[in-house]
């Protein structure tokens, strides 16, 4: 099956009635018609025995995005950073010692600092450009590397089968992981390059719409034991109306997609040219930094990236942000509507430093006309140089 025929087709069960999309499966107790299913059900045999364990919508819509994938398994997650959660909670233990990309989304690394580091795992965080040196920082009790490419919020394309070669020839026991939410599994194919297991928030461009926030878990059957274990045993499931918002918004990420990574170029094209604009940290954007490895590896770029601006003041950021008329200032991204954020990444990364003296902005282009939301960024700059 071809992507766009996935995204039409699968996750919807048959009805009796005939009835196109799964309702939303509401569930906490499911009963068991006889002592012998109760039994089936305590032992595990059972398809669907407790809400928590999952429902026909957490199936719908696990089947879809591993199938999207080209995975063997997926679970679904309470959010996207339970996704992450799940993933290294399964992989690692006490004594364990982590290889953490260090423009990790900000939330993941502040749970490997408060969370991990408690119950005595090793994070080194690696700078994302590392590539085959990676194999440098490989320790005997080495035991996930995790990466995220680009990074979500400075854009670092990393050179995943450099990656993943020097780690295969150091310890071929080693889980590779990614964060693959910015390019979706449209984009990219993680289990076509090596990698063992991969997280997506599908809080971002599957749901689409900015009103629910979830996540998930790929990977084959080798590593699914384990990150099935994990996930019973945290409890972190979705609820019903949420599987059935995202894979509504799944039916339209193909579309949705390739209209926003058009807008998107057309509003980088315009941001380079821009003389408060010191970079444009958009990997499909020719000239920009990854773009090289962006076009060797990924088939087509989301909506999500960067600029760093030329040195200004806080008060004149404030000036260009405040009165922004299309551009929502507020976390998150893939949804269709067009997002920015100011941020500053000297804050938390400790591996590299960032390159560029001005502060970082980060866009997510929506659906919106991109001439209308130049016109919005052109004010935006006007204010800020007044
Ligand atoms: C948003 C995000 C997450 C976390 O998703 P939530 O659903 O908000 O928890 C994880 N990784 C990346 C790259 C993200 O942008």
């Amino acid at each position: 099956m071809k992507t766009p025929t996935i995204l039409a087709t699968m996750g919807c069960l048959p009805d009796t009635y005939g009835i196109v999309n799964i309702p939303p499966y509401r569930a906490s107790t499911i009963l068991f018609p006889t002592f012998k299913e109760f039994e089936q059900a305590e032992s595990g045999q059972r398809q669907y025995s407790y809400g928590r364990y999952g429902t026909p919508s957490t199936h719908a819509l696990e089947t879809t995005i591993a199938t999207l994938e080209d995975a063997d398994h997926a679970i679904v997650t309470s959010s996207g950073l339970a996704a992450i959660v799940v993933a290294l909670m399964a992989f690692l233990k006490s004594g364990d010692h982590l290889l953490m990309v260090d423009s990790v989304y900000g939330p993941a690394r502040r749970f490997c600092e408060k969370e991990l580091r408690k119950f005595g795992v090793e994070i080194t965080y690696y700078e994302p450009l590392i590539g085959g040196d990676i194999a440098s920082l490989i320790k005997e009790n080495t035991k996930v590397v995790y990466l995220e490419s680009p990074g979500s919020l400075t854009f670092e394309v990393q050179d995943i089968p450099a990656i993943v070669k020097a780690t295969r020839a150091k310890n071929p026991a080693i889980t590779l992981m990614i964060d693959n939410t910015w390019a979706t599994p449209l984009y990219f194919k993680p289990f076509d390059h090596g990698i063992d297991v991969s997280i997506h928030a599908v809080t971002k461009y599957m749901s689409g719409h900015s009103d629910l926030v979830m996540g998930a878990v790929n990977c084959k059957k080798k590593h699914y034991a384990p990150l099935q274990q994990t996930y019973l045993s945290l409890g972190s499931t979705p609820g019903g109306d949420n599987c059935y918002l995202a894979l509504r918004g799944l039916r339209t990420m193909g579309l949705r997609l390739k209209q926003q990574w058009e807008n998107a170029m057309q509003v980088a094209q315009w941001l380079k040219t821009r003389p408060e604009v010191e970079e444009v940290l958009y990997p499909a954007l020719p000239g920009a930094p990854g773009h090289e490895l962006w076009k060797r590896d990924f088939t087509g770029a989301s909506s999500l990236f960067a600029f760093a601006m030329k040195p200004a003041s806080q008060k004149a950021l404030a000036a260009m942000l405040d009165d922004l008329e299309y551009f929502g200032m507020g976390y998150s991204w893939g949804g269709f509507e067009s997002l920015i954020t100011p941020f500053d990444p000297k804050k938390s990364r400790t591996a590299g430093k960032w390159p560029y003296s001005g502060p970082g902005v980060r866009l997510h282009i929506g659906l919106e006309d991109p001439d209308d939301l130049i016109k919005d960024l052109e004010a935006g700059f006007k204010r800020l140089s007044s």
